[in-house]
């Protein structure tokens, strides 16, 4: 059975020749032009990819990818034409598996969907409703962390990094290993994207007055959660 991409676009024209080169490639294409659309539609009928451009008539793309991650893992695409690094890294901690800046490639834009489609596990996460260490205590469920009595709230990736380190307390996990169980295959060499991330999560740590030297970083070696 043929692949579904919703692809979320308002303009016409890019949204035309994107469902045109993905037919061709054998995918079946839906298209909706605005947030409350491409949200109904996700609900409806669950695609295997969406393909999101963030400037939408009522509103911004991100709030479809909120609304995604709340019940799914699928890849989400995000298209711009902000080509900014920062938006780049903080929609990727929000749940996007890859970004595409306007103007783009056709091909290079179907190579990632077929990347992204091939390294896809549809497998849930199954992991323990919570995991404690110490003062510290991880809920998968809840997605939150918990360091005496502040409850930190996490976005998906936050959540994903602290899942993996924690999975292996006192060990050092490679930054390649991390992008790659993170962010996929592909991703293995973009390492500006987990210091981003681990700084982004730092920082909340400390804006809720608690310590973040459990997350630690040794050069060469990678990240560690420390036990100690
Ligand atoms: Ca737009």
């Amino acid at each position: 059975m043929a692949n579904t991409i919703l692809i979320v676009e308002d303009d016409i024209n890019i949204a035309q020749m994107l469902s045109i080169a993905l037919r061709t490639e054998g995918y079946d294409c839906v298209q909706a032009s605005n947030v409350a659309d491409a949200i109904a539609m996700f609900l409806r009928t669950p695609p295997d990819l969406v393909i999101l451009d963030l400037g939408l008539p009522d509103g911004e793309g991100a709030h479809v990818l909120a609304r995604i991650r709340q019940t799914s893992r699928l890849p989400v695409l995000v298209l711009s034409a902000r080509d900014q690094e920062t938006d780049k890294v903080q929609l990727l901690s929000q749940g996007a598996n890859d970004y595409v800046s306007k103007p783009f490639g056709i091909k290079e834009l179907v190579v990632r969907v077929k990347v992204l489609l091939r390294d896809f596990n549809p497998t849930v996460v199954t992991a323990s409703a919570n995991r404690t260490m110490g003062n510290i205590s991880l809920s998968i469920k809840e997605r939150t962390l918990s360091i005496d009595n502040h409850v930190i709230p996490l976005a998906p990736k936050e959540l994903q990094l602290l899942d993996e380190l924690t999975k292996q307390p006192g060990e050092f996990i490679s930054q390649q290993e991390l992008l790659r169980r993170i962010w996929g295959l592909h991703h293995s060499e973009d390492s500006h994207y987990i210091r981003i991330l681990v700084r982004q999560l730092r920082k909340k740590i400390d804006e809720h007055n608690c310590a973040s030297t459990f997350i630690e970083t040794m050069p060469k070696r990678g990240y560690r959660f420390n036990v100690t």
